[in-house]
């Protein structure tokens, strides 16, 4: 048996009076991911545990069949992971964002998506100026980025990773002061880093070109070295991940699954929705599940822009969904099991993530339709299945 599981990220909202009361899903035209619906079960999922932050690497945790209760480590740890950075003992992981900031205020939690040969450029000052055998620096992708804190013992490294640090997407707008950790060593790092990057080339290129420079960073999602089983040991199942994003390609190292590189998968908008639907395929001649991420849907949803949301759900549709769907009738493979859903709701409305239940629809082998035909949120909530806790729903994928 094949499993394929697609995650839009951030698909789903709430209703919206400039769609007549309608949700980005509800307008969006999507023949296939009907076609799940349909063809299986609907229902909604928790993903996010009561409590928790409705983060990605939260969320998506619990796609992938782990408790988040007990299992998240911050988002620093996965980022670490994907760029092969071993975190020690008394380590800590951060994740850090450059940032636009303007008159003390969070204007762009990614400087305008700044490229990840400008970021490197900046991160490489960083460590040349503020490195030492406290603080490394490690560039990732765009500006998404790493900081390993060396901690002087364990215990150091615990009280550190309970600091409290604000998504900088969850402050746009905001008062950058008001929102700096309670810790003077990373305050102290931040104002350096505005200090060193300010008046950087990188930057003084951007403003003539009217983009938004990366002109301080900003520390959050911090976490220790994880424990975790593999998904082959957790589920007895060989698998793959698809995404641009740096935390799932490292939660994918984390967990033991192939980790693809699709050329010109960019995390945004543009990103090669065929090329990953190719690579998925590919993967799943070797291994027995893929799970394929793309996060346009959640940028357009942190963007406010109802048009390039309905876009990327589109899009996801046409070129995702579809192709999976078209393998699998054209070939006559009856032993597969496909799961569709968004890892959390980014609804246009609040620009953020919201821990709300989320849609979901799955089909396959085995799989006895309920009556719902199309997948969105309303649909979804007169489905057959609610299902409190997100990690069950891939146990559930597996047994029925
Ligand atoms: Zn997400």
């Amino acid at each position: 048996m094949k499993y394929v599981i697609l995650v839009p990220d951030g698909m789903s909202g709430v209703p919206l009076k400039e769609l007549n009361d309608r949700t980005c899903m509800e307008v969006a035209v999507t023949p296939n991911m009907d076609r799940i619906a349909y063809m299986g079960v609907v229902g909604m999922v928790t993903n996010v545990p009561k409590g928790m932050t409705p983060a990605s690497d939260v969320a998506n945790l619990s796609i992938l069949g782990y408790d988040p209760k007990k299992y998240y480590c911050g988002r620093g740890p996965l980022e670490a992971a994907n760029l092969s950075v071993e975190i020690g003992e008394s380590d800590v992981a951060f994740r850090f964002n450059t940032i636009t900031e303007a008159d003390d205020k969070m204007v762009d939690y990614s400087a305008g998506h700044i490229t990840t040969e400008e970021a490197r450029v900046l991160v490489e000052e960083l460590q040349e100026e503020l490195g030492d055998d406290k603080f490394s620096f490690y560039a990732g992708t765009s500006y998404r980025n790493l900081l390993l804190a060396h901690c002087s013992s364990p215990a150091d490294a615990e009280d550190l990773a309970l600091v409290k640090c604000f998504p900088p997407h969850d402050i746009l707008d905001q008062s950058i002061s008001k929102h700096l950790p309670k810790a003077a060593e990373l305050v102290k790092i931040m104002k350096r880093s505005k200090e060193i990057l300010s008046g950087h080339d990188v930057n003084n290129v951007r403003l003539d070109l009217g983009q938004n420079p990366a002109n301080m960073i900003w520390l959050w999602g911090q976490g220790r070295k994880i424990d975790i089983p593999l998904f082959k040991d957790a589920y007895g199942l060989t698998g793959g991940i698809i995404s641009a994003v740096d935390l799932l390609k490292g939660l994918g190292h984390i967990l033991g699954l192939e980790v693809a590189e699709v050329p010109g998968a960019t995390g945004y908008y543009d990103t090669n929705y065929e090329g990953k639907a190719e690579a998925a395929l590919d993967i799943l001649q070797r291994k027995d599940m893929v799970f394929i991420h793309v996060e346009a849907p959640d940028e357009s949803g942190h963007n406010g822009d109802i048009k390039e949301k309905i876009k990327a759900i589109e899009s996801f549709d046409s070129k995702i969904t579809s192709r999976i769907l078209k393998e699998f009738s054209e070939n006559d493979q009856k032993d597969h099991r496909v799961l569709i859903l968004p890892d959390h709701p980014t609804p246009v409305k609040k620009r953020t993530h919201t821990a709300d239940p989320v849609p979901f629809a799955m089909a396959g082998k085995d799989i006895e339709p309920d009556d719902v035909m199309v997948f969105n949120e309303r649909a979804a909530r007169a489905g057959s299945m609610k299902i409190n806790n997100g990690w069950e729903l891939m146990g559930k994928m597996l047994e029925i």
